[in-house]
């Protein structure tokens, strides 16, 4: 157990429906935590050989006095291997994405049918691919991992545009990434499309054309030019960071949040900057150069 979890003690897992005690049943089966399912056995015997042995040789149950079987996993990953076994009473693709990559990870040791699994797991990534053309998604590490796990490469790809704000150099993102995907080449890919990325900022800026538009006294030494280049290139980073960015009608200075509020993104323009330039030629050029900019890794 975490010590997070011995401090701050998760909700205990109740199980659900046709779980609770008020389904049918005639075994339970017990969490590592001590959570009870009911369950069927016939049920269990017919999807998974490890349930056929586990029940064999067990008394027929009496209705008072239901035997119970211990179950190594804990509750909501006992709870996501019943839902795949039994004929689907839940939508299985409640599942959470650590859970699911929980399960890949088990479906030897509890037999869990190929046929249930692809099934289950081609509905996971169907409903996220339409949710990561839409607009965000939830746990976009975890699907990008689960993607490559099971070979699934244009759809990583689709879900690498949603992980442009993590930090690729932080050890436990970059472990988890290796280990969930079961592949160093996920995280290099990654790291590659974070290198193509920052060289592909000229390309934005360029489009912007500093030297044409900064006023004299942003431009005149070389010191204040670069540093306000540097500026421009952070705004253009944070912007950038969204999975399918726009230059809306909002335009190019909008886009960059060069009048923002929000800190991270300001540049602090003058009103000599940028005075009198055709604002929707500028907007339409970085358009141009946002379509370019890499937004997916290639494999
Ligand atoms: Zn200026």
């Amino acid at each position: 157990m975490d010590i997070e979890d011995l401090i701050f003690p998760r909700e205990a897992f109740l199980a659900p429906p046709p779980f609770d005690e008020g389904s049918p049943g005639d075994c339970y089966l017990q969490s590592s935590e001590g959570t009870t399912f009911k369950v069927l056995r016939h049920v269990l015997i017919h999807s998974s050989r490890y349930f056929e042995r586990l029940f064999e040789g067990l008394p027929p149950s009496r209705p008072r006095d239901l035997p119970k079987l211990h179950v190594e996993e804990d509750a909501p990953t006992l709870h996501a291997l019943l839902i795949i076994l039994y004929p689907v009473h839940e939508d299985a693709t409640k599942i959470g994405i650590e859970h699911t990559l929980k399960l890949i990870e088990i479906q030897d040791k509890y037999n869990i049918p190929g046929s249930a699994m692809t099934f289950f797991l081609t509905s996971i990534i169907g409903i996220n691919v339409q949710k990561a053309r839409d607009g965000l998604i939830d746990d976009p590490t975890g699907l990008y991992s689960l993607a490559w796990r099971i070979g699934f490469q244009l759809e990583a790809q689709l879900f690498s545009h949603h992980l442009h704000g993590i930090d690729l150099n932080d050890e436990k993102v970059a472990g988890e990434l290796v280990r969930n995907s079961n592949s160093l080449k996920a995280y290099i890919a990654l790291s590659d499309l974070r290198r193509r990325r920052e060289a592909a900022l000229d390309d934005i800026i360029e489009a912007l054309e500093p030297r044409k538009h900064f006023c004299v006294a942003h431009s005149g030494s070389d010191m204040m030019f670069f540093a306000f280049i540097s500026l421009m290139k952070n705004a253009s980073r944070n912007a950038l960071v969204a999975p399918w960015p726009q230059v809306n009608e909002g335009g190019a200075i909008s886009f960059l949040g060069l009048q923002s509020e929000d800190e991270s993104r300001a540049v602090a323009w003058c009103s000599s900057c940028y005075a009198g330039v055709d604002m929707r030629r500028l907007s339409d050029r970085l358009q141009k150069a946002v379509e370019k900019y890499p937004q997916e890794i290639t494999m």
